[in-house]
């Protein structure tokens, strides 16, 4: 191996970016040919295991919001326990490993059990929802600030985040995990200022086959994200930057106007 940064018993954690292997980095395409054990999530493209080697042990750990197929001290102890086998272990998570993806929980199982634990980034959901959509998340004089934001809330709890601040007109909001509470979310901003206008994209499946791109006004984001089966990732993406694709030369063609 050309590289010495993955010897056996170690672990690397690894992001997948948004679904298409074309959006991995070369880093992480090199982990995951090396590795001999892949714990992986639901998210993680089909495209991205197929750079394993045939020889690896694939582990589905199927994450996905609200059904969990492992619990996390599941997952933290397979992971220990097979760098403790002396395997090279690859934890490969959607998107970007530090963006709500319990990187915490499973380094810190890592380092507790003294194995070498390290962290590959990765394309996060919401550049891949910009980029689908040929805008930016960012604009300058229009949007200066860039909140990552989950709604998903424990069962039975309500939704405990800083409404005041997301409000603000200056914010673009990346909201992770929020079909299912896109009504609260909406009535919530708007009850603490924000426009009922304010543009919203919602965006599925973004870098995957089924990618699909609904765009609309804050007070019908509920109605926005109705058809979207609980199976289909999605991000919610709030705020003036995404208001109207930027000029980029390709235009999207499979944007649905909604107002
Ligand atoms: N670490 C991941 C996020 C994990 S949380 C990242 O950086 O992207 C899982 C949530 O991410 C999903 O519920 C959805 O809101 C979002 N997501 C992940 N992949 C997506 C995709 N291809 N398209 C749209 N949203 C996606």
């Amino acid at each position: 191996m050309p590289h010495d940064d993955f010897p056996p018993a170690s672990v690397w954690l690894v992001g997948a970016g948004p679904g298409d292997p074309e959006l991995l980095t070369r880093k992480a395409a090199r982990l995951i040919a090396a590795a001999e054990v892949i714990f992986y999530d639901a998210l993680v493209g089909a495209g991205v295991l197929d750079l394993a080697s045939p020889a690896a042990e694939r582990v589905s750990v199927g994450k996905r919001s609200g059904r969990h197929s492992k619990d996390q001290a599941t997952i933290d102890a397979l992971i220990v326990a097979a760098a403790r086998d002396g395997k090279r272990v690859v934890r490969l998570k959607g998107g970007d490993p530090a963006i709500f993806g319990r990187t915490v929980e499973e380094a810190a199982a890592c380092a507790a059990a003294g194995v070498p634990v390290r962290i590959c980034p990765g394309i996060t959901a919401a550049s891949a929802a910009a980029a689908a959509a040929g805008t930016s998340l960012t604009s300058r004089g229009v949007a200066r600030r860039l909140s990552f934001v989950t709604a998903h809330a424990r069962a039975g709890e309500p939704l405990d985040l800083d409404w005041q601040a997301l409000a603000a007109p200056d914010a673009t909001l990346a909201i992770y995990m929020g079909r299912a509470a896109a009504a609260t979310v909406a009535q919530r901003l708007i009850a603490a200022g924000r426009g009922a206008d304010t543009p919203v994209m919602v965006v599925v499946n973004a870098s995957l086959p089924g990618e699909r791109i609904i765009r609309g006004r804050l007070s019908s984001l509920a109605f926005l994200v109705d058809t979207i089966s609980d199976h289909d990732p999605t991000l919610l993406l709030v705020g003036d930057a995404v208001r109207s694709p930027a000029p980029v030369a390709c235009a999207p063609v499979h944007v649905m106007a909604q107002s």
